[in-house]
């Protein structure tokens, strides 16, 4: 079955690429769809356009094979919910997709909209970002105790990443350097487009 990647992607980084294709070797799975969200509820605002962030996501991910993208929540616009994006992804495919989200994410998951619904209509495929499986099993049975492991969540043993798109975003803006922390092409893309302030932090200093 697909594994559905939401995110606000502001901008898509290393992180995300390398667990997601983790994830796929780990579940070994076909398909990881990547879906930006419109605007991410529990965030206050995005520093880059949703087409932006989209664009930036097609990007990084054309040339692999496995990775796909769903624009799904940006046609439909406004605050982007999960449940809403996987009930239209079960309508149309028929099957219990895998969500995939950082360990972070599913510490705030009672903070969702019908978090109940997310579990029942996704099989959560987490990974490791600040908090182990321990404390995600320990939520997790607090929170949700009728979810069983390895039914309808597993923990993946992808590697860790230590990069957040908070930091990127800092980073641009005081012009320092975020190369290798986003594919180069991305990186073309946020200074064509003056993203995040981006004054250059790049090569130009040391011509
Ligand atoms: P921000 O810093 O703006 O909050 P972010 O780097 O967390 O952004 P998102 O697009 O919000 O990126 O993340 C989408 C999903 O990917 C979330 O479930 C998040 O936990 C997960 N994720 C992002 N970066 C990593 C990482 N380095 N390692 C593991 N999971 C990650």
């Amino acid at each position: 079955m697909p594994i559905l990647f939401g995110g606000s992607f502001d901008p898509i980084h290393i992180g995300h690429i390398l667990i997601a294709r983790d994830s796929l070797e780990i579940l070994t799975e076909d398909e990881v769809v990547f879906i930006p969200a419109s605007r991410a509820p529990l965030k206050d605002s995005h520093g880059a356009s949703a087409e932006d962030r989209l664009k930036m996501v097609e990007i990084a991910t054309e040339r692999e094979e496995g990775f796909g993208i769903s624009d799904v929540e940006i046609r439909r616009g406004g605050t982007s919910y999960t449940v809403d994006t996987l009930r239209w992804f079960v309508q149309e495919r028929g099957e219990r997709p895998y969500l995939l989200l950082g360990s972070d994410s599913v510490l705030r998951l009672h903070l969702w909209k019908e978090p109940g619904e997310v579990v029942k209509l996704s099989k959560l495929a987490i990974v490791g970002r600040g908090y182990g499986p321990e404390s995600v099993g320990a939520y997790l049975r607090e929170r949700f105790p009728h979810l069983r492991e390895g039914e309808d969540w597993v923990f993946l043993e992808t590697r860790r990443v230590d990069v957040s798109a908070t930091e990127i975003r800092e980073r641009l803006a005081k012009g320092l350097s975020v190369y290798c922390m986003v594919p180069d092409k991305v990186l073309e893309y946020i200074r064509e487009r003056r993203l995040y302030n981006g004054r250059d932090a790049d090569r130009s200093r040391l011509r």
